[in-house]
């Protein structure tokens, strides 16, 4: 299928992307359709992808990975939904990482980055959202206190995906109360927790069943010890570290939305040109193609955003607005892509065998995580047109 022309033409690109989709190629919809019935964690997929080295793709050189740019990553995460398969299993491990790159000392990004790019750690948990502060991030209740040469920590996070298959979770805590801080936005911290070392004892792991196979959890910390040599950065900075993150998150999340888009059509297209009804194949009809095509001019604009925010952020620039709007645009064109796929294959898109409701589940989420829809719009009235904040 035909895609948005400015992408860096190198042959490297080419060729990463044909290395994914060879990688795929064994992964096909039994795998996954087995997985989803059994809410079963894709552990091969997630194996063959990080021998590769794709999921070490941003790690730089000197550390083990392949030093990538955000532009090659967002291929591969693209590239594996418009195989059929979910990166949603892993795609974390990308930009979780990213916070201890930027904002580790030189100590901690020894002690485990080169593990993390080797594949002997998994940084696939991230501890963000609480249950009564859900979008309000700055009002979240987990503690951190500073007690000798550790930090005891105390709260819940929910929706904490991949926990059980992660070795080290980076968790935001409240290490300042709200009150005392010395702004709106200090006073939260970030860590890396080892998992391994908690699990079962002050940290409990419950997994949530979702209307997906998202392997997502809710966690519970009772006086759990983190050393204070886990503390990334600055005491009380850890908000703006974590949005720091969020940009390259958005754009790898958008850059999925468009392999999942990728997926419908194609499918969708396939289906209107060979399934015959009324003596000729149902593509024929205007009522059936128009939406393919429609569906398709909307995962083209959407991909340009997200080529545009990719750019602005391997250029060190600014792309808040650019990464928020790929994230939108993107998870709104896969939706549209998935509806349409489901539409085309009439009854048969609710069977299991086609995979397609399968990706419709799965794609629906991205209207909410890792923002939801709302959070984006918001944040455009606000900063880019200088709307008043409305909450
Ligand atoms: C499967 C899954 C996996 C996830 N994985 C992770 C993870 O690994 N780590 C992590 O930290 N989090 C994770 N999340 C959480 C996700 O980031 C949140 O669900 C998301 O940010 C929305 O927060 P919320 O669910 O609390 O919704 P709420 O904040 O309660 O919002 C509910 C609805 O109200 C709307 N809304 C709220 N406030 C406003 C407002 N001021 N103006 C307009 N609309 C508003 C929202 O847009 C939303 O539609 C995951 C969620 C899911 C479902």
């Amino acid at each position: 299928m035909a895609t948005a022309q400015p992408e860096h033409p190198s042959d490297e690109l080419a060729q990463i992307r044909a290395a994914v989709r060879a990688l795929c190629a064994g992964f096909p919809g039994e795998y996954w359709r087995k997985l989803d019935r059994e809410r079963a964690y894709p552990r091969e997929f997630v194996a063959a992808l990080t021998k590769a080295g794709f999921l070490a793709a941003l790690i730089p050189e000197e550390y083990g990975g392949s030093g990538l740019s955000l532009v090659e990553a967002a291929a591969i995460m693209e590239e594996i939904q418009a195989c059929g398969c979910n990166g949603a299993a892993c795609h974390a491990q990308m930009y979780t990482m990213g916070t201890l790159l930027r904002h580790g000392s030189a100590e901690q990004k020894s002690r485990w980055l080169p593990a993390i790019a080797a594949g002997e750690l998994r940084l696939q948990a991230f501890g963000v959202t609480e249950p009564t502060s859900g979008s309000d991030t700055l009002n979240l209740r987990t503690t951190a206190v500073r007690a000798g040469d550790h930090y005891i920590i105390n709260g819940q996070k929910i929706w904490t995906s991949r926990a059980e298959h992660s070795d080290l979770m980076l968790l935001l805590a409240r290490t300042t109360p709200r009150e005392e801080a010395k702004s709106r936005t200090s006073g939260l911290s970030v860590f890396v927790v080892d998992m391994n070392l908690a699990q079962g004892t002050t940290m409990n792991i419950n997994p949530i069943r979702t209307m997906m196979n998202h392997a997502s959890t809710e966690v519970f910390f009772a006086d759990l010890r983190v050393p204070a040599e886990n503390l990334i950065g600055t005491e009380g900075e850890g908000f703006r570290y974590i949005l720091t993150g969020m940009n390259a998150e958005r754009i790898l999340i958008a850059a999925e939305c468009i392999g999942d888009a990728k997926w419908f059509i194609a499918k969708a297209a396939a289906y209107a040109k060979e399934r015959e009804v009324f003596g000729r194949p149902i593509g024929q009809n205007q009522g059936v193609q128009f939406p393919i095509a429609r569906a398709y001019a909307q995962m083209r604009a959407a991909e340009l955003m997200v080529r545009e925010a990719a750019s602005l952020y391997e250029a060190g620039r600014d792309c808040g607005a650019e990464a928020n709007m790929a994230k939108l645009l993107a998870a709104d064109a896969s939706w549209a892509a998935a509806e349409m796929c489901v539409q085309t294959h009439g009854g048969f898109g609710f069977a299991e065998e086609f995979d397609i409701e399968r990706k419709f589940r799965e794609t629906r989420l991205y209207q909410v995580a890792p923002i939801s829809t709302n959070l984006i719009l918001a944040y455009l009235a606000e900063h880019v047109l200088g709307l008043p904040r409305s909450y």
